[in-house]
């Protein structure tokens, strides 16, 4: 898929910005704290309906306008897709006004509102950022963030799973609580032991099963971009007692009785503790660069490399799901590889139908500079499409 038009109004730093976009390599060059992140983050934002930075909606609405009558900013894009043009538009409103009027998001999938749980990966997108070293050397919920974006863009019932999961373990572990003060009996637990492993199978499927295509992706473009010179292995580490062995695909309800059995075994435990101590909430992904855990023993560029691969990783995993290319967003990454790693990834996005590049230093971009087919100049929330070089 690509995005062929893209609006923006009162968002972060942008008044008002209407922009045609190229199929191919879209460049946009700027200096620091001219908008080029807040344009990466707003088409993720209208894939994901999630902000890439850990912000409340407010601060998606430009600040000037926030305590007007009307506080609220707009995206609004138009993909060609396989499955079909998409017109896709999110209203945030950054404050309610009255009571009638509830702060949120609003979402439009060609014409009609929809729930946002609804409408997350119309648009697909992956977004590379400098962060993603997180993703390598961070801790766990890292990991499980990735594996939930990734996957909450093509399975809705996995985003479905994640909600339940999400209310159904904040309720057990207040029993938990609460059969610790003797104020509940442990019996009550059986049947939210039922509802968590159930929520808990579909997700620990899920994740297997994207792992198990990432892992052998992200492995083959790390050895594309090291040049055969290192091994990346990700191995999938389930939160589930003992059971740390990760055999052979099995199925969601294999994997609930897994689960089942993982919660029986640590009950007592758990009733000692007041919280629930097993499951997909305590899952990590084990990255390892040649046989040695990346987050304690590899070098910053190894990390980087690796980092990278699993956004590459991703992007297959979403173009397989999808039966369609998602949107590539790179910002900032490509200024901090060497030219050999730069050149291996740019030939990779030749395969996908649309990237947009950021920059800060168009310098070090020479080839990309070459290659685009659209240039962009981002100068204090304004955009200008340049020709040349
Ligand atoms: P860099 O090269 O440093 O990465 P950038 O071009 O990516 O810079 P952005 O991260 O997009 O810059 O941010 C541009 C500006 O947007 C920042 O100065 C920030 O203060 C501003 N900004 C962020 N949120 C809002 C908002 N809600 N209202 C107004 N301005 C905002
Ligand atoms: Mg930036």
């Amino acid at each position: 898929m690509f995005i062929f038009n893209l609006e923006i109004a009162n968002y972060r730093n942008y008044g008002r910005a209407s922009l045609k976009l190229d199929r191919g390599l879209n460049l946009f060059v700027g200096e620091n704290a001219q908008g080029k992140s807040n344009l990466l983050e707003a088409v993720y934002l209208l894939s994901t309906l999630r902000s890439s930075r850990a912000s409340t909606d407010a601060d998606l609405v430009r600040r000037d306008i926030l305590n007007s009558e009307f506080p609220v900013a707009r995206l609004a894009c138009e993909v060609e897709r396989s499955a079909g043009n998409l017109e896709l538009e999110l209203a945030i409103v950054g404050r309610s006004t009255d009571a009638s009027h509830r702060a949120g998001k609003r979402v439009r999938v060609n014409g009609v509102a929809k729930r946002a749980s609804d409408a997350v990966g119309q648009l697909a997108a992956v977004l590379f950022t400098t962060l993603d070293i997180e993703v390598v050397a961070g801790p766990p919920m890292m990991r499980r963030r990735y594996l939930d974006m990734m996957i909450s863009q093509v399975d809705r019932g996995y985003l479905r799973a994640m909600q339940k999961y999400a209310r159904v373990l904040q309720q057990r572990n207040s029993l938990l609580k609460r059969i610790q003060a003797r104020e509940a009996s442990a019996t009550e637990l059986n049947f939210w032991d039922q509802e968590l492993a159930h929520a808990g199978g579909i997700i620990l499927q899920a994740r297997a099963d994207a792992l198990g295509h990432c892992a052998l992706q992200a492995a083959m473009q790390m050895e594309r971009l090291s040049d055969g010179m290192e091994e990346l292995t990700l191995t999938y580490r389930p939160a589930l007692a003992n059971q740390t062995e990760f055999d052979a695909p099995i199925d969601e309800t294999e994997w609930t009785a897994r689960m089942l059995r993982a919660l029986a075994a640590v009950r007592s435990k758990e009733i000692g503790a007041g919280s629930t101590l097993v499951g997909p909430h305590r899952d990590d992904v084990v990255v390892e660069i040649d046989s040695l855990p990346a987050d304690s023993f590899a070098s910053r560029a190894q990390q980087r490399t690796a980092a990278l691969s699993l956004r590459l990783a991703e992007a297959s995993y979403l173009r397989r799901a999808l039966g369609d290319d998602p949107i590539i967003l790179l910002d900032d990454v490509l200024s901090e590889l060497d030219a050999r790693r730069r050149r291996g990834v740019l030939e990779y996005f030749d395969t996908f139908q649309q990237t947009l590049v950021t920059t800060a230093d168009p310098d070090r971009l020479r080839e990309v500079m070459t290659r685009a087919s659209g240039r962009f100049v981002v100068n204090a929330g304004t955009i200008t499409r340049f020709e040349g070089e």
